[in-house]
C-alpha cells in the first residue's frame, strides 16, 4: 500500500456507541441457565441472577473499554423480537391476554406438547432467528415497561447512563405476518400510540437518547411502506427525545431521503456493507442531524482497517463538525462471538487478525479517540495480514485462474443423462431414500466426546462408527429403501466436519454466536484459501457400499451452505472463496465416483440465505453461487446422478436459480407448507427429478401411509410419475430410532401402493 493512501487518524475525541452485545455469556452461562430451568433442574431465581449479573458484567466491560453509547434493552431471554412484542402489548392472541409471565414467555417461544410455539425465521440475512410477530385485531396494545426500564435502573445503579434499545415501529410491522389474511397495516394507529407511551416511560426517566433500529429501511420498500414511515415517525420524532435511526446490514439507498425526512436526531449508518452511501446521506443531512458512523463490523470477525475508517471518519466530520459524528459498530455485535481470551489453540498469527466482541469495543474506542499508538499496531497487522503467505495458496489460484465453460457444465443434459441413470441404477418408478443423516443418539454424542477429549483412540471410535453404520444399513435394507446412505454419524456439524479436512479454515473454542433462543452455533473461519489435502468422505461412504446390495448415495455439503455457515474471509470476494470450496467439493465427487457411490448428494439447505437483502444484487450472487455448486457436481459421467437437497426456505422466489443447478435430483422440505411449493412447481415447471419431503422431520409424530400418499398423490397432479421421489422433509439426525423406523416404514409403503395404483 502507498505510504499516501494512509489516511490520518481522527484528531478530535468523537463520541462511540455500540448498537448490542452479545447476551450469551463469556461461557455461554445465559444458555445454561436456561436449558437448567427449562428442565427444571434450576429454579426461576437462578436463571434471573444469572441474566442480571450477565447484563451487569456487560454494561461495565463496554463502559470501561470507553464506549460512550452502552445500549440497554438489547438482552434478552430468547429473543428481542418477542420482547418488543411484550413491550408494546402485541404478543399472539392464541397465547392468552394480561401481563406476560416467564410460563408465556416461554411457550410462545418453544413447541411443546400443548402448544405450537411462534414461527421462527432468519434475521435478515444473518443466522440469527427471530419470532415471528402475529398480526391480528385482538391484540390490546397495553403496553408493559417492566424489562425496558428495569434494565435502564439496573444499569444506572452501576452509574451508567445507557441508550435503550428499541426495535423501531415499521420494522417490527413488516417482520410480521397477518393472521388468517389480516392487513397489519390497519394497525398502524394502535402501534404508533403504543411507541409513543413507550417512548413518554422513557421521558419520565429522563433518558436523553434512544436507539430505535428501522433495518428494514436498507430493503425494498412495498408501495405504501414510504407513507407508513412518515406517518409513525411524524408522532414519534416530536417527542422530547433524541431518537437514533438505527439501520444495518446494507445501504439506504433509496431510502436514504425517507431515513432523513423522518426527522430524527441522529441516523446510523453501515459502512462496512455499504460504505458508498456515505458520500450520499453527508450533503442530504438536515442541519442537526447527528451521524453515526457504524465501521467496526458487527457481523464479522476480522480486524477494523482503521485508516479506512478514518477516512471515512474525516470525511463526515469535515462536512459536519465532530460533535455531529458518533463512531459505532455497524450493527449490533449480536453476531460475533464474545471475546477472544479462551482461543489458546488459535495460529497465534491468524488469531492477531481477528476481532471478536471485546475487542471490537476497544477498536471503537480506538477509532473515536484517534490513538496514535493503536492507529500504528492496527496498520501493523493490517499489512501483516496482506503480507500473510498462508493466506494464498498458488496451486488454487492457478486451478480457479484456468477453468473453462465446460467444468461448469454436464457432459450431457438432462434428458440423457436420465435415461443412462434410469439403464445403469434401475430404480422402480417413486424411488425412495432419506436426506443423509440417521438418529444422532446418546452413544454417537457419547462416542464422539470420548475421541474429542482422548479418552477414545481413532480406532475405537473408527470400530463404533464402522458398526453404527452397518446396523443403519441394514435397518434401511429391512425397511426396504431403494437409495440408502451411510447415516453421517461421523458428523458433528455438517459445515465443520468438512472444514475441519479442508486447508484455510481455523477453529475457536468458544466462538459460539447466537443462533435462537439459547442455541448457539461456532462457524469455522476461513481465513486462507480453501483446498483439500485428501479425500473427506470416501472411506465412510465405500465401507457402507461394501455392506449393501442396493444403491448407495454419497453425502457432501455444498460450497454455498459452507461459505453461508463460516465467517468468510473479507480481503478476497465471497465468490472467490465459494469457487475454492467448490473445487475441493468437486475432488471430492470425484474420488466417490471412482469409488463406485453411483449416486451423490451435494446438500445446499443455505443457497437462499446468501441472498443479498436487495432484489437489485440478486442476480449477480445466484450466478456465482449456480455456478459454485455446478464446478463442484459437474465433472461426473453422465451415468452418476447428483443430488441436492434445501429445506427451511421460500424456494418459491428462486426456482428458476434452483432449476439451473441441474442436479438430477433434488429433495425439499415440503411437508409444512405442501400447496406453496406445488403451486410454484406449477407456475415454473421443475424439469428433473424432485422429492418433495412428505413428512416433518421436526416432530416426533409417525405419519401414517395414508397420509403421505395423499401427498404424493398432490404431488403428482404437477410432476410426472417420472420425476416423484419419495423421501422426508430433511435430515433424521434430531429424532429417535423407534420414530424413524416407524416413519420410514410408512412412508416405503405409501410408495408401494402408489407404484400399485398406477400399475408400475
Ligand atoms: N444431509 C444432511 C442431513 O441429513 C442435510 C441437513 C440439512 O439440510 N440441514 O442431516
Ligand atoms: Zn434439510
Amino acid at each position: 500500500m502507498a505510504a499516501e493512501s494512509v489516511s490520518s487518524p481522527v484528531t478530535e475525541k468523537l463520541k462511540t456507541a455500540n448498537l448490542g452485545f452479545p447476551r450469551m455469556g463469556r461461557q455461554r452461562e445465559l444458555k445454561f441457565a436456561l436449558e437448567g430451568f427449562w428442565t427444571g433442574k434450576h429454579a426461576e431465581k437462578e436463571l434471573l441472577d444469572v441474566a442480571s449479573a450477565l447484563r451487569k458484567k456487560h454494561w461495565t466491560l463496554q463502559h470501561a473499554a470507553g464506549i460512550d453509547f452502552v445500549p440497554s434493552n438489547d438482552f434478552s431471554f430468547y429473543d428481542q423480537i418477542l420482547d418488543a412484542l411484550v413491550l408494546i402489548g402485541a404478543t399472539p392472541e392464541r397465547f392468552g391476554a394480561g401481563t406476560v409471565t416467564f410460563d408465556r414467555y416461554f411457550a410462545m417461544a418453544r413447541n411443546s406438547r400443548e402448544q405450537t410455539a411462534m414461527e421462527m425465521t432468519k434475521w435478515f440475512d444473518t443466522n440469527y432467528h427471530y419470532l415471528v410477530p402475529e398480526w391480528s385485531d385482538g391484540l390490546s396494545f397495553n403496553i408493559d415497561t417492566t424489562k425496558l426500564l428495569g434494565e435502564l435502573a439496573e444499569a444506572r445503579a452501576l452509574g451508567i447512563e445507557t441508550r435503550p434499545v428499541l426495535i423501531g415501529p415499521l420494522t417490527l410491522l413488516l417482520l410480521g405476518k397477518g393472521v388468517d389474511g389480516f392487513d397489519p397495516m390497519t394497525l398502524l394507529p394502535k402501534l404508533t400510540k403504543a411507541y409513543e407511551e413507550v417512548l413518554q416511560a422513557l421521558i419520565a426517566a429522563d433518558v436523553p437518547w434512544v436507539q430505535i433500529d428501522e433495518p428494514m429501511l436498507v430493503t425494498d420498500l412495498e408501495d405504501g411502506v414510504d407513507e407508513a414511515y412518515r406517518h409513525v415517525y411524524a408522532q414519534l420524532a416530536k417527542l422530547p427525545v433524541k431518537l437514533m435511526l438505527t439501520t444495518y446490514f446494507d445501504s439506504l439507498a433509496d431510502n436514504l431521503h425517507l431515513a432523513v425526512d423522518l426527522n430524527t436526531a441522529g441516523i446510523h449508518v453501515d459502512l462496512v456493507r455499504g460504505p458508498n452511501q456515505l458520500d450520499d446521506i453527508l450533503p442530504a443531512l438536515r442541519p442537526e442531524q447527528l451521524l453515526s458512523v457504524g465501521c467496526v463490523e458487527g457481523r464479522n470477525i476480522w480486524l477494523t482497517d482503521f485508516s479506512a475508517a478514518a477516512s471515512k471518519i474525516n470525511t463526515a466530520i469535515a462536512k459536519l463538525g465532530p460533535e455531529r459524528v458518533i463512531v459505532a459498530s455497524s450493527s449490533s455485535l449480536l453476531h460475533v462471538p464474545h471475546d477472544l481470551c479462551a482461543e489458546t489453540n488459535l495460529d497465534a498469527r491468524v488469531k492477531s487478525w481477528l476481532r471478536f466482541a471485546e475487542e471490537k469495543l476497544a477498536e471503537i474506542v480506538a477509532l473515536g479517540r484517534g490513538d496514535q499508538a493503536e492507529y500504528k499496531a492496527n496498520a501493523e497487522a493490517i499489512a501483516d495480514r496482506a503480507a500473510a503467505e498462508s493466506t494464498t495458496n498458488p496451486r488454487v489460484r492457478a486451478a480457479l485462474a484456468v477453468l473453462e465453460e465446460k467444468d461448469f457444465k454436464r457432459t450431457s443434459p438432462y434428458p440423457e443423462r436420465a435415461a443412462m441413470q434410469r439403464r445403469k441404477l434401475g430404480l422402480p418408478l417413486f424411488p425412495t431414500t432419506t436426506i443423509g443423516s440417521f438418529p444422532q443418539t446418546p452413544e454417537v454424542r457419547k462416542h464422539r466426546a470420548a475421541r474429542k477429549n482422548g479418552r477414545e483412540t481413532a480406532e475405537q471410535y473408527d470400530a463404533f462408527l464402522r458398526k453404527a453404520i452397518a446396523e443403519c444399513v441394514r435397518e434401511q435394507e429391512r425397511i426396504g429403501l431403494d437409495v440408502l446412505v451411510h447415516g453421517e454419524f461421523e458428523r458433528n456439524d455438517m459445515v465443520e466436519y468438512f472444514a475441519e479436512f479442508l486447508d484455510g479454515f481455523a477453529f475457536t473454542e468458544s466462538g459460539w454466536v447466537q443462533s435462537y433462543g439459547s442455541r448457539c452455533v461456532k462457524p469455522p473461519v476461513i481465513y486462507g484459501d480453501v483446498a483439500r489435502p485428501k479425500p473427506m468422505t470416501v472411506k465412510w461412504s465405500e465401507y457402507a457400499r461394501s455392506l449393501m446390495t442396493r444403491l448407495m448415495k454419497g453425502m457432501l455439503t455444498g460450497p454455498i451452505t459452507v461459505l453461508q455457515w463460516s465467517f468468510v474471509r473479507n480481503d478476497i470476494p465471497r465468490q472467490q472463496t465459494a469457487w475454492q470450496i467448490a473445487l475441493a467439493l468437486r475432488d471430492e465427487v470425484k474420488d466417490l465416483e471412482s469409488a463406485g457411490i453411483d449416486i451423490i448428494q451435494v446438500d445446499e439447505p443455505a443457497l437462499r440465505e446468501g441472498l443479498p437483502l436487495r432484489h437489485a444484487d440478486w442476480p449477480a450472487y445466484l450466478d456465482w453461487a449456480i455456478e459454485a455448486f455446478k464446478l463442484a457436481t459437474s465433472a461426473v459421467s453422465n451415468g452418476t446422478q447428483i443430488h441436492t437437497h434445501m429445506c427451511y426456505c421460500e424456494f418459491e422466489d428462486i426456482l428458476p436459480s434452483i432449476a439451473a443447478l441441474d442436479a438430477d435430483v433434488i429433495s425439499m422440505e415440503s411437508a409444512r407448507s405442501r400447496m406453496d411449493l406445488l403451486d410454484a412447481f406449477r407456475a415454473h415447471k421443475y424439469p428433473n427429478e424432485i422429492g418433495p419431503g412428505v413428512y416433518d422431520i421436526h416432530s416426533p409424530r409417525v405419519p401414517s401411509s395414508e397420509e403421505m400418499h395423499e401427498l404424493l398423490k398432490l404431488a403428482l397432479e404437477v410432476l410426472t410419475p417420472e420425476q416423484l421421489w419419495v423421501n422426508p422433509d430433511c435430515g433424521l439426525k434430531t429424532r429417535t430410532w423407534p420414530e424413524t423406523i416407524s416413519a420410514l416404514e410408512n412412508m416405503c409403503k405409501a410408495a408401494a401402493e402408489l407404484r400399485l395404483q398406477l400399475g408400475a
